[in-house]
């Protein structure tokens, strides 16, 4: 059975937020806290391989407090800097063997030009073994049938993965409508619940628990959470959750 562990649970500043002093900020300073989240990641397991979903500024700490011995091919939602910019940490997994890196052909353009050293032989002698493969159209890989959800993250077109019966879609406004039928039947769904407001470019645990009632998964799972929600205190609908850092979901 396939496990999905969040390595990362948090928004885009992560919690605490440098600089802030709200009482979720402090208690994510104590051991152990739930309130303790670092920038939103993924990784899945399954018949021994190991698949990331986005590679964040904090993928590194996650590889090593998640003890990850090796990658074996990652899914990028979307070209924002807090799912990018651990790319150049897998350089180490890269050594032995190729990575390919899957995303849509609008995220590999942010990818290449933010990562010109790496895969640009002009400017790099020692090219990397990461390699950029764009998706479009439902895929296998490992084991596991992958199929790209458009979701509306503005300004950006981003991607959620629906995998198997899972879905996984943490930076979200909105779902377009044809987009919907792609996630019937799913049985786990882990969405994005930035805030505790409307925002333009991301849903508020409010949209998230309307949306998470719409697509009427068994098993829900928030994430990419900002500071402005507190762990303790939100009282969910039955089958809702917080996810958190370090939380391991089968499926
Ligand atoms: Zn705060
Ligand atoms: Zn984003």
């Amino acid at each position: 059975m396939p496990t999905l562990t969040i390595l990362g649970s948090g928004s885009s500043y992560g919690v605490p937020a440098p600089g802030c002093t709200c009482l979720v900020c402090r208690q994510g300073f104590q051991p152990n806290s739930k309130q303790y989240r670092t920038r939103s990641s993924v990784l899945i397991e399954n018949q021994g391989k190991n698949l990331l979903i986005d590679l964040s500024p904090d993928f590194r700490e996650q590889a090593l407090k998640n003890n990850i011995s090796c990658v074996d091919a990652c899914l990028i939602t979307h070209g924002h800097a807090d799912s990018i910019m651990g790319l150049q940490d897998l350089r180490s997994y890269s050594q032995e063997k190729e990575i390919p890196v899957f995303a849509s052909p609008e995220t590999i353009q942010g990818i290449q030009k933010m990562f010109y050293y790496m895969f640009d032989a002009k400017k790099n002698a020692h090219i990397s073994r990461i390699t950029l493969h764009e998706f479009s159209k439902p895929f296998s890989l490992h084991g596991l049938k992958i199929a790209p959800i458009e979701v509306i993250h503005p300004p950006l077109s981003t991607a959620g993965f629906r995998i198997q019966d899972l879905a996984h879609i943490p930076d979200i406004k909105t779902l377009s409508e044809k987009s919907k039928p792609l996630l019937e039947g799913i049985k786990t769904l882990i969405v994005g619940a930035t805030g505790d407001e409307s925002y333009y470019s991301h849903q508020s645990i409010f949209e998230a628990i309307a949306l998470a009632r719409e697509l009427k998964a068994e098993k829900t799972f928030f994430t990419h959470i900002g500071h402005r929600i507190d762990h303790i205190k939100p009282a969910l609908p039955s089958g809702m959750q917080l996810a958190f850092d370090g939380l391991k979901i089968e499926f």
